[in-house]
């Protein structure tokens, strides 16, 4: 039995003076310190740092197998661990293959299992003609499925049309399972026009229109099927009117947005700033500082990494050309400490960390009986966070396979000191990740295999 004391415990109810106890991985007891004997033997004190849980990152491109020399899973679960992420959900594109079968899935599971540092868990994809590979692939273990409604940017993960979705509802429903969206809706996409090595230029091929489009198809889907969408990655604000209209009827229909849309405003986006772009692209301070109200009064369920890198060279550093750059970011390993610069400039509380990129994500794949919680009964997932410690961004000490994040040189504050997987210590701020430890985790009820 391990016993980690903590004077500021955030716990679902709140942040909390207690003694967690700790039995084979799990957490057995939570118990006021005040009453607690004061030499018990095997306690780790935490001192004054924030105990967190730890984070559960539901939106995460791992690209093994076919992909590795982009982001595989040693590199990948080292940086979450790194970054206090205990789980990741691994997206199902940019893989070869694509998580469209159990076959791809099972291919995805070895890989995975070779070595990584956190649990992951698997979201499996919807394509067009794959609809009779859902119900095996659930059963299989993924936790939930994803699709787009514009083109993925691979070619071997087409976009759906709407009449593909309408045989695909219903099966998710029967499961109960969530159809994850990439929502921009391609008749509302625009070539670029202007100078490639301008930001602007990628922005305006993709406006806010694109979003409230695809959200407003959507909408009715999940209200015609009474099946649940989750919206990845939301960029404009504008359309979370419609969302919280569609919850007050409701509609099954949660979102989520990414640390960089919290972080970064377009206008101070430099030319050739390549590393700055993903679909939807970063958009306006206007439309950030309305994600943040977003996300203070509920109406954002979460926020995730859309963790995405690819080889340097992809993302045309050399040229500057946004139109050419492969579209994605890295920042598995930075969203914590970017999230709270955003929060604590804002006034909030580390509560918020803990619903926004713990609980709520772990709901959403189905994982919340033993994930995303500080609670008995959970998995032992901590993060000792120094929230008060300030660092810059040097992308040569992240564990991503690649060196390249818009974060570069960024000064942010809030540290991982340490992180623990069911009870064990995976990251130590002074030594670094130690030996892998991380499981599968199936859905929909996260059995561990
Ligand atoms: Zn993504």
């Amino acid at each position: 039995m391990t016993i980690l004391r903590g004077r500021k415990v955030v716990l679902p109810e709140g942040m909390r003076e207690v003694d967690i106890e700790i039995r084979d991985g799990r957490i057995t007891a939570i118990t006021d310190s005040a009453h607690a004997p004061h030499v018990i033997s095997g306690v780790i004190d935490a001192g004054d740092l924030v105990v967190l849980p730890g984070l559960v990152d539901s939106h995460v491109h791992v690209n093994e197998p076919g992909r590795t020399d982009w982001e595989g899973f040693v590199h990948a679960t080292r940086a979450a661990a790194a970054g206090g992420v205990t789980t990741i959900v691994d997206m199902p594109l940019n893989s070869v293959p694509a998580t469209t079968t159990v076959d791809a899935l099972d291919m995805k599971r070895r890989a995975a299992a070779r070595e990584s540092h956190v649990d992951v868990a698997f979201w499996g994809g919807v394509v067009p003609g794959n609809v009779g590979h859902l119900e095996p692939l659930a059963a299989a273990g993924a936790v939930g499925f994803k699709c787009f409604l514009c083109p993925s940017g691979v070619d071997e993960f087409p976009h759906v049309a709407e009449d593909d979705l309408e045989k695909v509802m219903p099966v998710l429903s029967a499961l109960g399972l969530p159809l994850l969206v990439h929502a921009e809706w391609p008749d509302a996409l625009r070539e670029p026009v202007g100078a490639r090595r301008s930001h602007a230029t990628w922005l305006e091929s993709r406006p806010a229109a694109a979003e409230q489009q695809a959200i407003d198809r959507l909408v009715r889907l999940a209200a015609h099927h009474r099946a649940w969408i989750h919206i990845v990655h939301l960029a404009s604000p504008a359309a979370l009117e419609t969302i919280t209209a569609a919850r007050a009827r409701g509609v099954a229909i949660t979102v989520e947005t990414c640390p960089h849309y919290l972080t970064f405003a377009a206008e101070a986006i430099r030319d050739g700033a390549t590393t700055f772009k993903c679909a939807p692209p970063i958009r306006t301070a206007e439309d950030r500082d309305g994600l943040w109200r977003g996300l203070i009064n509920g109406e954002i369920d979460l926020v995730a990494s859309d963790h995405s890198p690819s080889p340097p060279a992809l993302k045309c550093g050399d040229t500057g050309d946004f139109i050419e750059a492969w579209g994605g970011i890295a920042s598995l390993q930075v969203s914590l400490p970017a999230v709270w610069t955003g929060a604590r400039k804002r006034g909030l509380g580390v509560e918020y960390l803990a619903e926004w990129m713990a609980a709520a994500p772990a709901r959403l794949a189905g994982i919340d009986s033993v994930k995303g919680r500080i609670a008995v009964g959970c998995d032992a997932d901590l993060v000792l966070f120094d929230p008060t410690a300030m660092w810059t961004v040097d992308p040569h000490q992240l564990y991503h396979r690649h060196a390249q994040t818009p974060y570069e040189g960024m000064t942010l504050t809030g540290q991982v000191r340490t992180t623990f997987l069911r009870g064990q210590i995976v990251y130590d701020a002074r030594v670094g990740t130690g030996a892998p430890r991380g499981k599968l985790l199936n859905g929909p009820r996260a059995r561990v295999e």
